[in-house]
């Protein structure tokens, strides 16, 4: 699919944002694909995927953040919970590896051996055990880089894999994110996780919420008005199947692949806080 970048409204909560003077009113450029990607599955399409730039106004000056990146993106319909969605992400990656490792092989390239080979399944670790590791039970915090990094060593000291997924993480955690399907059985959780490798995150997804009135509920919940949210509602009113989906930071990927301790090094013209040019 192709997804228009210029757009009336967020998706991945405000803070991120770059606003567009757009003649007489204000745009914003596009985070992610989210929205489109659901109202795709309610237009009848199984399966989506896109591989464009998504935008984030990311104030912080690390070596995994860049203000315009690229982003693969997918949506599923018809999933039954998350685990669906947790084997075709361990698919995917190692059928990429795997593609990549033989062409640079092939190619004589010296990075072909240093290529990753993953073995799924990768071990899932909850969020709760993530911050029981990290000395801080219960917290519901967001992990920041160093968080990242600590669980990541843990991961690899106890599973012996280099990727891992956290599952299960907080409604609290993921408070801006309105379409996170809630958990039936305890809606303090979303059936939300990521994949990392090594201590960085390279991919986040999980199970949307399909059900209008839970959306509404949902979008209110994050402090946000339904009626700014009009077409994407609508894609909702009248029934859309269980789905979801994920989204993979190509540059991040890259960046592990290749070995690169800095994102920038994994684009030709990288942007950031501080870099306009060239
Ligand atoms: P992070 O916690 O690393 O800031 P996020 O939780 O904001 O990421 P998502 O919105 O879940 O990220 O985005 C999905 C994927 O997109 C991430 O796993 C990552 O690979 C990539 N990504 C997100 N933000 C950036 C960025 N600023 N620069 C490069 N890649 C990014």
């Amino acid at each position: 699919m192709e997804t228009p970048k210029i757009l009336r409204q967020g998706a991945e909560g405000g803070a991120t944002l770059f606003p567009v003077e757009y003649f007489e009113t204000r745009a914003y450029l596009a985070q992610s694909p989210q929205l489109y990607k659901q109202m795709l599955i309610g237009a009848g399409f199984e399966r989506v995927f896109e591989i464009a730039p998504a935008f984030r106004a990311e104030p912080s000056d690390t070596v995994r953040h860049l203000t315009e990146f690229t982003s693969l993106d997918a949506e599923v319909g018809y999933i039954d919970g998350a685990e669906d969605l947790r084997r075709l992400v361990e698919e995917l990656l190692t059928d990429t590896l795997s593609f990549v490792r033989q062409d640079l092989a092939e190619r004589e390239n010296p990075l072909a051996p240093g290529i990753p080979e993953p073995k799924p399944p990768f071990p899932r670790i909850p969020f709760a055990r993530c911050e029981e590791w990290l000395g801080r039970a219960g917290a519901e915090q967001d992990l920041g880089t160093e968080d990242e990094r600590a669980i990541g060593e843990r991961a690899i000291r106890e599973f012996g894999s280099s990727f891992y997924f956290l599952i299960d993480f907080p409604t609290a955690v993921k408070s801006h994110t309105f379409y996170a399907q809630r958990q039936e059985a305890d809606p303090r959780l979303t059936g939300y996780f990521d994949l990392d490798y090594r201590g960085l995150e390279i991919m986040s997804g999980g199970p949307r919420e399909h059900r209008f009135d839970r959306l509404v509920e949902n979008l209110r919940t994050a402090g946000l008005d339904p009626a700014g949210f009009p077409s994407y509602l609508e894609a909702f009113r009248f029934g859309i199947p269980p789905h979801g989906g994920w989204a993979i930071g190509i540059d991040r990927l890259v960046q592990v692949l290749a070995g690169l301790s800095n994102i920038r090094e994994a684009r030709l013209f990288p942007r950031d806080r501080y870099r306009l040019d060239p």
